[in-house]
């Protein structure tokens, strides 16, 4: 399959930053969209490799970013998949696009469209390079009313299909924590939950560490806007979090805007480490062996 194109327009600076200095203990990139990146898998791999990240979760929207991340898995060592729908991808399923943001001008499939989607999704759920099921979830912020309905039957199904192939259910919450744990807590969370790109603040981090659940840390962590992240990393046990790019997006400072890739979670990781108040080479060791648990074969 063709890479697919950026839909958010892309950032402004399209130059690559420099190389971070490497990390000494490696970590994960728990949480990647190569298919987004403007590379090849061989490439993002060897250059995260050199700088101490030797581990890539590479993250399904989609049915066909989700084939693709199965085969891209396949075909690498040292990727690991996950598969789903997108919050905001499966009111586009059964609604069409009628707000055009993603510049799709889909059809509306109904309810017939998005059971074949998912049916899909548990399929490749099955396969063992994928090691867990997401990005599922809400997401408030993107999609409007018409679309809350949808969105929350397709993150009750996925969680359904995480349960049933004992795989790790991988969240994307924005704009929705208290409807997010509430619809976890009704269906029964898998045995593993993974809040990507964690946005809750330190009453949300005690509430998920409460129950067990992990909390992964993106670029935005060090945005100067973004204290009550710092102070949700600050609660949340050490042994509940991860690191992760969600690349291309949320480039951590200071190369905000341009574009966001693996090799950069080495500066993600020293911005942890600071709010932890632990050295560099003990956080990357609990962060590699976190990732090592929360993504293990079902
Ligand atoms: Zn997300
Ligand atoms: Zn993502």
């Amino acid at each position: 399959m063709s890479k697919r194109k950026r839909r958010d327009g892309g950032p402004r600076d399209t130059t690559p930053p420099p190389a971070p200095d490497p990390l000494r203990v490696p970590v994960w990139d728990a949480h990647t969209h190569l298919d987004l990146q403007d590379t090849t898998p061989a490439d993002a791999l060897s250059a995260a490799a050199a700088v101490g990240v030797d581990t890539l979760v590479q993250v399904g929207i989609d049915v066909p970013s989700s084939v693709w991340a199965a085969r891209t898995a396949a075909a690498h060592e040292r990727v690991h998949a996950t598969v789903a729908l997108h919050p905001n991808e499966a009111p586009r399923i059964v609604l069409g696009d009628p707000d055009g943001w993603s510049g799709q001008r889909r059809a509306p499939g109904g309810a017939a469209a998005l059971d074949a989607a998912i049916a899909e999704i548990d399929r490749l759920a099955a396969l063992p390079h994928v090691r867990g099921v997401g990005e599922t979830g809400l997401d408030y912020f993107r999609t409007g009313d018409e679309g809350v309905a949808t969105q929350q039957e397709s993150f009750r199904r996925h969680i359904e299909i995480a349960k049933r192939h004992r795989k790790p259910l991988v969240i994307h919450d924005r704009e929705a924590h208290a409807d997010v744990l509430r619809i976890l807590a009704e269906e029964g969370a898998p045995e593993r939950v993974v809040f990507h790109c964690f946005s809750g603040d330190a009453e949300m981090a005690k509430t998920c560490a409460e129950h067990g659940y992990v909390m992964s840390f993106a670029g935005n962590v060090t945005y100067p806007s973004a204290q009550p992240l710092r102070d949700a990393l600050t609660v949340a046990p050490t042994e509940l979090i991860l690191v992760e790019t969600d690349a291309p997006f949320l480039t951590p400072v200071p190369y905000r805007g341009r574009p966001n890739a693996p090799y950069l979670v080495p500066i993600t990781v020293r911005a942890m480490a600071e709010v932890k108040g632990l050295a560099e080479d003990d956080l990357a060791a609990a962060l590699a062996a976190n990732a090592e648990r929360a993504f293990a074969p079902a």
